[in-house]
């Protein structure tokens, strides 16, 4: 099938090129024409394990196009996609604009009937402004054709976005029309054939779909968050805890793990726009309120732990740490809303230096931080040990998880490590000699 998508950031990129590389021809259109070069290239611009070779090999096969010419991408496809960001407005309620601006886009362009598809993350309701977008822009041209707006939202994770896109855990199409569900069916149907992947539903309940699973796993993890607190106060350690309601069917393993908090382009953002899409209806939603005050907590325990060791705030002043991940999690080289965004302020504000190594993120630190005395990117996790005080973990990368702690603890002057992801065990560190910090490990304080 011929597939046009807006958009060529993490979501818009990565199904582009798996569409393509299951056959279907694909234009991407971006506003950013640097990126649209840089992809003709076979420049990447994301770090997303096995995305680059699948780019150049379809875009070599001619299977994956990019361009900045919007009317031609339009009169390429059957189906549109709209996979634009989403960033929270002021009032943390999703910014429509981009999302609009390419609908006003496609009903300047469109010559025939297509179905459009919103695979942005969109508030209830918007499947209908896109529609009335397009249908205003054909009207102002004298057109009035049919087309369809369907919501298909998007659940691939960062870091393994190739494979969840590849083989999905499920494919929710919201639609009002069987035409159009079918075309959708057609689209997907090299990655349903193991088994029964496609949930049909009505397009308001597809675009809340997206929320309520990024709502459920951000409470997860914030509630794991709380139990870490209360631990650490009454002398537990969450780790057990954690171990001890895992094993439960009904909880599971997944998405318990307590840390520095969650960060990124999609919980942050999306619980916040659920919570404001509730007020809009006049429901005062407390628990996604409370989901996200936690979290913005816990992005300052690792500080608050700091101080608790050094005594206070401004005996940091002067020392250096060394802080090993900064992107918001392993395998991605994104920092939105990441941990490190809110422990490295924190850190200068206090007088320390930081020395910083992540496997992926220097571009990003550079562009988001700039240069700066007090921030130096490393080459490697123990060049950024040398001539420091204290370790800081953030970002829980494989390759941080089984460190020569005898090289840790004769690299660092005050023998501390923070564990802000919990790899490590307390009484290992404890016995070579290193104070150990992690998140709700009451018995370490
Ligand atoms: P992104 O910021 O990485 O990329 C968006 C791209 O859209 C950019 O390249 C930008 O230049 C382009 N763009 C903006 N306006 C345009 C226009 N008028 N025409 C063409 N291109 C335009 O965003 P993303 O992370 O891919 O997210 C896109 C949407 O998908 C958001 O709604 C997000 O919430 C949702 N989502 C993201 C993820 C994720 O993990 N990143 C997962 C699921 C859903």
């Amino acid at each position: 099938m011929r597939v046009t998508i807006f958009g060529t950031g993490y979501v818009g990129l990565v199904t582009g090129t798996c569409l393509a590389d299951v056959g279907h021809d694909v234009v991407c259109v971006d506003i950013d024409a640097a990126k649209v070069d840089g992809l003709n290239n076979g420049i990447v611009p994301i770090f997303e394990p096995g995305l680059e070779p699948m780019v150049k090999s379809n875009h070599a096969a001619g299977r994956l196009r990019f361009t900045t010419d919007a009317g031609a991408a339009i009169g390429h496809g059957d189906v549109v996609f709209i996979a634009v960001g989403t960033p929270p407005d002021e009032d943390g309620s999703a910014d429509l604009k981009y999302v609009l601006a390419v609908a006003r886009t496609i009903g300047q362009h469109l010559k025939r009937t297509v179905v459009v598809v919103d695979k942005s993350t969109v508030p209830v309701g918007t499947a209908d402004k896109v529609r009335a977008t397009i249908k205003a822009e054909l009207a102002t041209r004298g057109e009035s054709f049919e087309f369809h707006v369907v919501s298909n939202p998007e659940f691939l994770k960062e870091g393994d976005a190739v494979n969840d896109c590849m083989r999905p855990d499920r494919i929710v199409i919201g639609a009002d029309d069987a035409g159009a569900v079918e075309k959708l069916k057609r689209l997907y149907a090299p990655f349903n054939r193991s088994h029964e992947r496609i949930v049909v539903m009505d397009v308001r309940s597809a675009e809340l779909t997206k929320y309520a699973a990024n709502a459920m796993l951000a409470t997860k993890i914030s509630f794991m968050n709380e139990i870490a607190n209360i631990a650490e106060r009454v002398g537990a350690d969450v780790e057990m805890v954690r171990q001890g309601i895992g094993s439960d069917p009904r909880i599971g393993w997944h998405f318990i793990y307590p840390g520095a908090g969650y960060g990124g382009s999609c919980f942050p953002k999306d619980v916040q726009a659920l919570a404001r899409t509730a007020q809009q209806h006049g429901y005062s939603a407390e628990l996604l309120e409370s989901v996200e005050a936690v979290n913005d907590r816990q992005k300052g325990h690792l500080f608050e732990l700091m101080v608790r060791h050094y005594g206070s705030a401004d005996a940091l002043r002067g020392k250096t740490v060394a802080v090993w991940g900064l992107a918001f999690k392993p395998n991605t080289d994104d920092m939105r809303e990441a941990s490190s965004r809110t422990l490295l302020p924190q850190l200068w504000q206090a007088g320390a230096k930081v020395r910083a190594y992540d496997p992926e993120a220097h571009d990003e630190a550079q562009r988001i931080f700039g240069d700066r005395d007090d921030l130096l990117l490393c080459d490697s996790a123990y060049q950024a040990l040398v001539d420091v005080d204290a370790l800081v973990v953030v970002t829980e990368w494989k390759q941080f998880r089984s460190p020569d702690f005898g090289r840790v603890r004769d690299a660092l002057r005050d023998k501390v490590v923070f564990d802000g992801r919990n790899l490590y065990h307390p009484d290992e560190l404890e016995a070579m000699g290193l104070a150990y910090y992690g998140i709700g490990r009451g018995r370490s304080i």
